[in-house]
């Protein structure tokens, strides 16, 4: 959520969820995958390479976009004790960094518009806006994947949704992508273990614009641009999978398959 908030973050839970992310192997097999019913002839079948050292280029530039990070820490989920154990900030980065991971692997190629905990430009939220999808036009991005998780008052909210705008010359592209990387959450994270409630796609000019994906802002993306929030940070259930490395892993395979999908390439 684009909110302003003013309370700090738990740095170091965050520091721990990137260091997960980090330290996962790019190609570890999913460990959550329901096995597969076994022919006779399976004992024929090449089984797959645990890392594939050069891949195949795809001509594919994806530009992501952790949302908040430095002084912004965007939604924040407290713990029992009133302090903040998950931050937006952190989760939107660990998951940007392990889909980063898992896109280059396959050979696209990726440009991430924070990759630290910072913010892009400090002190304006407008010009840190701005700039996130300056750098995805001036990069010539195919696409711009903007990471966020949600918040509402209402601490019983939960569910995955992606947001997207219909208000732009590449509207029909744009709803696509949005569908495409939604389905591929949900099912990733029930995959996981987690049943998380489909919102689906969201079209911001229902809603007043986003900066990242409308046409409001003086330079808009040239490119479809859309806003995951796949899970809500004020929700216990959805904020508990955000602290796991099975549901950062969920979330950076959902965009990751989504991705694919909107490319043809799955
Ligand atoms: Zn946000």
């Amino acid at each position: 959520m684009f909110k302003v908030t003013h309370h700090l973050t738990a740095a170091v839970v965050g520091a721990l969820m990137l260091a997960q992310s980090i330290l996962m192997p790019v190609a570890t097999p999913r460990k959550d995958a329901a096995p597969a019913p076994k022919p006779a002839v399976v004992a024929m079948v090449t089984p797959e390479p645990v890392a594939n050292p050069a891949p195949q280029a795809k001509g594919k530039l994806i530009v992501i976009d952790p949302g908040h990070g430095g002084s912004d820490p965007g939604a924040l989920h407290q713990s029992g004790n009133g302090q903040a154990d998950v931050t937006e900030e952190d989760a939107n980065l660990a998951v940007a960094l392990r889909l980063a991971d898992m896109l280059r692997a396959d050979g696209y190629e990726v440009q991430l518009t924070r990759s630290t905990d910072t913010e892009v430009v400090p002190g304006s939220k407008a010009a840190d806006l701005q700039k996130r999808v300056d750098i995805a036009n001036e990069a010539g991005a195919d696409v711009l994947i903007s990471v966020h998780h949600n918040a509402a008052a209402n601490k019983s909210a939960r569910g995955t949704e992606v947001w997207y705008c219909s208000d732009r010359p590449f509207g029909a592209e744009n709803e696509r992508l949005a569908k495409a990387v939604n389905e591929a959450l949900v099912r990733n994270l029930r995959e996981a273990g987690y049943d998380t409630v489909d919102l689906g796609v969201k079209d911001d000019s229902k809603a007043g614009h986003f900066a990242i994906t409308g046409p409001n802002l003086a330079r808009p993306s040239e490119m479809p641009s859309i806003i995951g929030e796949a899970l809500y940070i004020t929700n216990d259930q959805d904020a508990a999978q955000l602290k796991r490395p099975e549901g950062i892993e969920a979330l950076a395979r959902g965009y990751f398959e989504g991705i694919k999908v909107y490319f043809g390439d799955a």
